[in-house]
């Protein structure tokens, strides 16, 4: 008998700000994908770096969400509630031989395009505070996958670098949470931006090495500014309007950045109308393999 695992998908901000253009398609994209399949859509708040969370900008995207009618399944899952689930992860890389205690300081290999890699068999010094870091060289080469919109992929782990998995000033490092989270929260697929896709060969090293089942992925195209930059929130992206017309125009923007060629009078709809035809015309089909769009803001 053959068993198909239930579509579970979900969208993981970082909470360093309110949500933008740039991040609804990402959510939007994710949700379709997900309930057009009759899927489980969840929510995680990716918030294990505080220093980069302002005070309540969780709350505001997860607002955002509801009032673009993006709700999700299940209870939201916090980050800095799950840090002994990354410990025992990073445990058991260790005693693989995996993971690696290392010294070194940015400015000591600034000379190269990724670290060298110098503390793998052995501390360069003993007084430095320590990050730990995965080790590139021993996963199995290429890394590779099919990708749902830009296809095959192929990655020499090494030409990466050792990613750190826990910062030295013990902050843990994406690379590893969402690992750890995604396989805990039995996610099947991924779709996130396509600046995500050159971390996904360490997240399959990690799934790898930790035993952990590999979801699918869709990396979805960035959306730009009309000079080229990546909308976000270091380039200060406008936080998204939430007045009624404001959302109705958005989400439609956000289907037309996603190829869906919404017919233009579901512009004037509400969300809960617009997401329903979204879900029934979700087509990866008309999404088309463009890394970057550009977003031309309506007069
Ligand atoms: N937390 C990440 C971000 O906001 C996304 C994580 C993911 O989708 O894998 O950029």
């Amino acid at each position: 008998m053959t068993h198909t695992l239930r579509y579970r998908g979900r969208f993981a901000p970082t909470p360093s700000g309110p949500l933008h253009l740039g991040s609804l398609v990402a959510a939007l994209g994710s949700y379709l994908d997900a309930r057009a399949v009759g899927g489980q859509w969840l929510v995680r708040i990716e918030d294990i770096d505080p220093p980069r969370c302002p005070e309540g900008a969780a709350d505001t995207i997860l607002r955002q969400l509801e009032a673009f009618g993006l709700y999700w399944d299940e209870e939201v899952r916090w980050q800095h509630c799950r840090y002994d689930a990354y410990q025992r992860a990073l445990d058991q890389l260790i005693i693989q031989g995996l993971a690696y205690p290392c010294s070194c300081s940015r400015k000591q290999w600034q000379a190269f395009s990724v670290y060298p890699g110098w503390c793998r068999e052995g501390l360069s010094s003993t007084t430095n505070p320590v990050a730990w870091r995965l080790r590139s060289d021993l996963a199995k080469r290429p890394i590779a996958w099919q990708d749902r919109l830009f296809g095959c992929q192929q990655f020499d782990p090494e030409t990466l670098g050792d990613v750190v998995l826990k910062r030295k000033d013990s902050l843990w490092a994406y690379q590893l949470a969402v690992v750890v989270d995604d396989a805990e929260q039995g996610i099947t697929d991924i779709v996130r931006g396509v600046d995500l896709l050159d971390n996904t060969p360490w997240q399959r090293q990690l799934q790898t090495a930790l035993n952990l089942p590999t979801p699918r992925y869709l990396h979805l195209p960035l959306v730009v500014s009309n000079d080229g930059q990546k909308l976000s929130k270091q380039n200060k992206a406008p936080a998204l309007k939430e007045s009624a017309d404001g959302i109705r125009q958005q989400l439609f923007q956000a289907l037309q950045l996603l190829d869906q060629a919404p017919p233009k009078a579901l512009a004037q709809e509400p969300p809960d109308i617009q997401l329903n035809w979204a879900v029934a015309h979700w087509s990866l089909e008309h999404l088309a393999a463009t890394a970057h769009r550009p977003f031309q803001p309506e007069p």
